[in-house]
């Protein structure tokens, strides 16, 4: 047994480190804190400098208001903050801090140093702090602004320290920190630099697109679409949403190329990942992830910023509100960009051979060339709408290994997959038919028994409603077999059973559609439509890239696959040496 224990105060020392574990995690946490305080301060310019991976050190200098030195040691109290006086406060608060915690909690567990001269005042004021120590504050000579010294972060916590990954792995984190909020705030001048070398810097200009490609570089210049505030009858009330999206074809095999800022603080959340994502839907490959930088902005008392430690997370009165907003904007961007993902065919001359200067095809699917639609006029002539956006009329030249369409087309030529093409055409309009509640349902004369495996049976009667949904009529026929009684009408032809069959096994590997109905009329678009390797009359193909030229997203099958690729006559014309 234990006995009763002595309760006892912890001194201020320990109390400190505790508290800082809970602000200040990792070297990002040290920046993000120091760059919120930089922006609250209404700093233009802020130069970050880090030194292994920040462990080392972490320098960040801004040219803001400054604190004056009567203020320097309130600064640094736990809860000394210039933000907040009252709780309410919260509900109305405009800058990035407001707890006074980052600054005590950072110099608890590091050797830190602040350096600030405020406006007005003759000389400047620094102090430093030595894990949590104070030293009397000096009088010194200092440029206007602030500058914070953050050095052998957890020196004093070994355990924390540890727990640090590879300085290459925190750097990771911190280029994309910081690269968030420079693409955030274009009206503010960044710059990053990592042990001596320059990560990026931005203009500060005050354009999105020029922010971006300073962070990003140029890729992000050809292939961003900028979101533009939604038409009053598809706003969501209190909601706004402004930045910008990638092209379906700038994508990442991983989610860190998607930024949410909420009333300008960084966040994470997966509901807003996953909105967005959804506008993207069968646009982009599985597996596959957009970028994008989305500003919201909401009535700071619809949203709870006291949610989490490192203000990371926050809590949204309505939060479906704000995904439907995020959601309809990124699609109208998205449909605003009607040529954006054609894949372009790119020739390189082989440079080995050069006496020859012969040519060889050496890339094909790379991003597609953008034309920014930047000059309005320019939208107003080019934007296709209704049905056509996306596919230009084409004429049907031929096919290429009975499975690809060539066809022209005011800019160029199209390859064109006849599959994949089909596979939209068909799951368009298997989703249009549901929406119009109008399925087209043919009842075989000869009813049809399918043997099917168990795994195919269990999937026949997980989905047999959606199968009912989209034109099926299938019963269940005594042991491992089902009865067919009508097929969708676009389902109709050809090896009946070996398709539903098919259908049942693409779904046992797993639905890509974003409802289950949505899953299987994908699968059955696929399994339907023709195939690689089947010849096809001149009619036949026309009727094709006609039905396609209709779509809504004609570049993408169902499963995001492109459907096509270009090779535009300036290309064809360069190739030849023509220019
Ligand atoms: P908070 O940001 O939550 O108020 P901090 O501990 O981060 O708390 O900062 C405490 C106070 O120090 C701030 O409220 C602000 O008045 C002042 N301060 C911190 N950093 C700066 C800066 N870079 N420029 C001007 N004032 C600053
Ligand atoms: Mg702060």
């Amino acid at each position: 047994m234990i006995g009763a224990m002595l309760i006892q105060r912890l001194n201020e020392e320990t109390i400190g480190k505790i508290a800082a574990g809970e602000v200040v995690e990792r070297p990002v946490s040290v920046v993000k804190e120091l760059l919120e305080n930089a922006l609250d301060a209404g700093a233009k310019n802020i130069d970050i400098s880090i030194e292994g991976g920040g462990s080392t050190s972490i320098e960040v200098s801004d040219d803001g208001s400054g604190i004056r030195s009567e203020e320097l040691s309130r600064a640094l109290e736990r809860h000394g903050t210039s933000k907040l006086e009252r709780f309410e406060d919260l509900l109305t608060l405009a800058t990035l801090g407001f707890r006074g915690e980052a600054l005590p909690s950072i110099a608890a567990v590091s050797r830190f140093t602040m350096r600030t001269r405020a406006a007005g005042c003759a000389t400047g004021a620094m102090v430093d702090v030595e894990y949590g120590t104070v030293a009397p504050i000096q009088s010194v000579a200092a440029p206007f602004g602030t500058t914070v010294t953050v050095r052998d972060l957890f020196g004093n916590v070994p355990a924390r320290r540890k727990f640090l990954r590879q300085a290459s792995t925190e750097s990771t984190y911190i280029t994309r920190a910081v690269g968030a909020y420079a693409a955030a705030y274009p009206h503010v001048r960044f710059s990053l630099s990592q042990e001596g070398r320059s990560s990026f810097t931005t203009d500060g200009a005050g354009d999105f697109v020029a922010a971006a490609v300073g962070v990003y570089g140029s890729d992000y210049g050809r292939d961003l679409l900028e979101l533009k505030t939604l038409d009053d009858g598809a706003a969501v009330l209190g909601v706004s949403v402004t930045g910008w999206i990638g092209v379906p074809s700038l994508t990442k095999s991983h989610r860190q190329g998607m930024h949410f800022m909420v009333n300008g603080r960084w966040v994470q959340n997966r509901a807003l990942n996953f909105a967005l994502e959804e506008a993207y839907h069968s646009l982009i490959m599985v597996g596959r992830h957009p970028v994008a930088l989305i500003r919201i902005q909401v009535d700071p008392a619809d949203v709870d910023v006291n949610v989490h430690p490192t203000k990371a997370e926050v809590r949204f009165r309505d939060e479906r509100a704000v995904c439907r907003a995020v959601q309809r904007t990124a699609h109208a961007a998205l449909s605003r960009a009607p040529r954006v993902d054609l894949p372009v065919i790119q020739w390189e001359p082989k440079r080995q051979d050069s006496e020859q200067s012969r040519l060889g095809l050496t890339t094909v699917s790379i991003p597609s060339r953008i034309e920014r639609p930047d000059a309005d006029d320019h939208e107003a002539t080019e934007a296709p709408s209704g049905p056509t956006a996306g596919v230009p009329i084409l004429r049907v030249l031929g096919q290429v290994g009975a499975s690809f369409i060539i066809a022209e087309g005011p800019e160029g030529m199209y390859l064109v997959d006849q599959h994949a093409a089909h596979e939209r055409v068909l799951f368009e309009r298997i989703m249009t038919q549901l929406a119009n509640r109008s399925v087209d349902q043919q009842p075989l004369l000869d009813p049809l028994i399918v043997e099917l495996a168990p795994d195919e049976l269990a999937m026949w009667e997980r989905s047999a409603a959606e199968l009912t949904a989209i034109g099926y009529e299938i019963e269940s026929f005594g042991e491992g077999a089902v009865l067919v009684r009508a097929v969708p009408a676009v389902a109709l032809g050809g090896d009946l059973a070996g398709r539903l069959r098919a259908i049942l096994r693409d779904l046992v590997e797993g639905g890509t559609g974003q409802s289950w109905l949505e899953s299987v009329a994908i699968s059955a678009a696929c399994h339907t439509s023709i195939r690689a390797g089947q010849s096809l009359s001149l009619e036949e193909m026309r009727e094709l890239i006609a039905d396609l030229e209709r779509s809504n997203q004609p570049r993408a099958c169902g499963h995001g696959r492109p459907t096509m690729l270009q090779l535009t006559r300036e290309e064809l014309a360069r190739q030849f040496a023509r220019r």
